[in-house]
């Protein structure tokens, strides 16, 4: 038998990391993230993705990776089922306009990717420098027209982009055609996959030579039409200290605003959370006493995840968190 006491806790991770030509510095000098190097694009926070696993930074399961705490201690996640750890959280920081690309579906990546999941995707936007822009979408009717339009380059044409600021939040759904462009820090959470299908790259010569497209995959997994960005964006203006800001068949993404002192229970089986800007402490309540000894500082960049039957959080301080979870 497990004991019960390690059911209630938070898991602390350390992040892997993900170099790319359109990273830089800012994942280091924003987030205070220990990675070198000035190409710096992804933080992959909590991730149980092969090869790029978060590891729990300290505590009774310390030096594990996600992947082996899922196989091992199911228990901790209030054992729900599935061979993987269903859900991927990253920071992504864009001095460069990243590559257009698309994603499958479940279906799609099951048949032509080895079984593989597909990839749905949202976004909060953290920091944008003014002028930036996403890439969410297109403007081809019909098949033909999407077909003609990627065959003949007619990528002005094609895509649409976006405006955003800081508290815009985007579902990008598998089959849209999406790009982060420069200037732009968000937190993506997503489905534990990487398909990715690259649409268009603006042509750029990267390591000497022009980065493969995936054409004709595109073509077949992109949604025609595409729904209206409008559907697809929210700005993010509630002074509510806890917002839900998308519910889809994959997961349940929340935005907490810790203003002073505030308690949070999900009553979920477990809950990503990342705290995304400030700093302060957060606690696992007993029996509505507080502990001292459970008190735990939590500051920008941090990334845990609430075991199963953690109950209600006491969080002091100010700072924000995107949290995350399945639905229900
Ligand atoms: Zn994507």
């Amino acid at each position: 038998m497990k004991k019960d006491v390690n059911l209630r806790q938070l898991i602390f991770f350390k992040p892997a990391f993900a170099h790319k030509p359109w990273g830089g510095t800012g994942l280091r000098e924003e987030f205070g993230y220990d990675e070198p190097g000035d190409d710096i694009g992804e933080c992959w926070g909590i991730s149980a993705y092969p090869g790029k696993e978060s590891t729990v930074a300290d505590g009774d399961y310390a030096g594990l990776n996600l992947g082996e705490l899922w196989r091992d201690h199911r228990e901790l996640f209030g054992d729900v089922q599935g061979e993987e750890f269903p859900l991927l959280t990253k920071i992504i920081s864009a001095s460069d306009d990243l590559s257009v690309q698309v994603h499958p579906d479940d279906a799609y990546a099951s048949e032509h990717e080895n079984g593989a999941r597909g990839k749905t995707e949202c976004w909060y936007i953290l920091d944008a420098e003014p002028g930036s822009r996403l890439a969410i979408g297109h403007n081809a009717a019909t098949r033909e027209e999407l077909t003609e339009m990627i065959e003949d380059d007619r990528w002005d044409e094609l895509i649409r982009y976006t405006c955003v600021e800081p508290g815009d939040f985007v579902q990008i759904p598998s089959g849209t055609v999406h790009a982060i462009g420069g200037g732009v820090t968000l937190l993506e959470t997503q489905q534990n996959s990487d398909i990715t299908y690259r649409l268009y790259d603006y042509d750029r010569i990267t390591d000497g030579s022009l980065r493969p497209l995936h054409k004709k995959q595109s073509e077949a997994v992109i949604t025609v039409p595409a729904p209206e960005i409008s559907g697809m964006l929210l700005h993010d203006t509630s002074v509510d200290d806890v917002v839900r800001l998308m519910t889809c068949e994959y997961y349940e993404v929340y935005r907490i605003t810790c203003r002073d002192g505030l308690g949070v229970d999900f009553e979920r089986p477990f809950v990503i959370m990342s705290v995304v800007e400030g700093e302060g402490t957060i606690s696992v309540c007993e029996d509505d006493k507080q502990d001292d000894a459970d008190i735990r500082p939590v500051r920008k960049g941090d990334h845990f995840i609430v075991s199963a039957g953690t109950g209600m959080l006491r969080m002091s301080g100010s700072f924000r968190i995107i949290a995350s979870c399945l639905p229900q």
